[in-house]
């Protein structure tokens, strides 16, 4: 990262720190350290992010119910195989009947000698599921990483207050809290930041760079605290924009197409009336 990069980085998070006087003596401390130049910008927001970790709680970083991958527990254990490669998640929660009573996990390393020694058509999910670890939704994230680390364990089920299930929860998505966004080997590589239309739309992922969208296509958008569209949407808005949200910025109608909870992933920018977009 260079020094552009990691300016730019440490505005973004200062931005979330706007309020100095919620600040604890010990993130000022990190703070004016870092505007010191004693520290550099990413170990300071990665200390300040460890600093804000407990008043996460397992709801805010879960992924919710309905984007779990799951199995019924009446499924054959070759479904479950088919639904770990096309998710390309190693850990499939069964579910009973439905998502609010789920009574194991399949793992993936269980399911491999099943399909390769045993007779798939004769072994049931239930003999290969391992239990699960239930956690209630409002968790502090500091607690959750603590737990996980206690019981060697990297998965859990977060429950609400009626006991039904809220989402899933993985230590990476505790530590993504602290060090930012984990691409493991088998995430795909993201397509193209730019993707043109025959209409002249252009569907733009939210981490295209406000000085490339400048250049690509003429969109002029400037901000001290972002350097991303999806970021500089969410500064406008004041939170997370959800999808259907639309901007109208410059003349261009911007329809936020895919959002999750942490950031916009992709909109779609629409030509100024009249006029169409082009790649040249
Ligand atoms: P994996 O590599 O098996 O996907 P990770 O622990 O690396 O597991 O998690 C990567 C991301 O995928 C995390 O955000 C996690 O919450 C999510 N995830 C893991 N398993 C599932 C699943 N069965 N359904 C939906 N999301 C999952």
């Amino acid at each position: 990262m260079d020094d552009n990069q990691s300016d730019s980085l440490w505005a973004q998070f200062r931005s979330l720190f706007r309020d100095k006087d919620e600040e604890t003596p010990l993130q000022k401390a990190i703070s004016e350290a870092r505007e010191e130049g004693d520290v550099a910008a990413e170990d300071a927001a990665m200390l300040l992010n460890a600093l804000k970790l407990h008043s996460l709680t397992v709801y805010d970083v879960c992924i919710p119910r309905t984007d779990m991958v799951c199995a019924e527990i009446t499924d054959g254990v070759r479904k479950i195989g088919e639904l770990i490669v096309e998710s390309g998640h190693s850990r499939i929660p069964v579910y009973k009947d439905d998502r609010d009573n789920i009574v194991g996990l399949v793992y993936a390393k269980d399911l491999l000698p099943a399909l390769l020694e045993g007779d798939p058509e004769r072994i049931t999910i239930a003999e290969i599921m391992r239990p699960v670890l239930f956690v209630p939704e409002n968790k502090s994230g500091r607690d959750m990483l603590r737990e996980f680390l206690g019981r060697r364990t990297h998965l859990a089920i977060a429950l609400d207050e009626y006991g039904g299930t809220s989402g899933l929860v993985t230590l990476e998505d505790v530590i993504e809290e602290i060090v930012g966004e984990i691409e493991d080997e088998h995430d795909v590589e993201g397509p193209e930041e730019f993707r043109f239309e025959d209409d002249g739309s252009v569907h733009v992922s939210g981490r295209a760079p406000l000085d490339e969208l400048a250049e690509v296509i003429g969109l002029e958008l400037t901000s001290e605290q972002v350097e991303t569209i999806g970021g500089y949407l969410s500064e406008l808005s004041g939170r997370v924009p959800h999808k259907g949200d639309i901007f109208t910025l410059s003349g261009r109608r911007i329809i936020v197409e895919d959002a999750d909870k942490k950031q916009v992933r992709w909109l779609r920018i629409e030509p100024p009336a009249g006029e169409t977009i082009s790649a040249d």
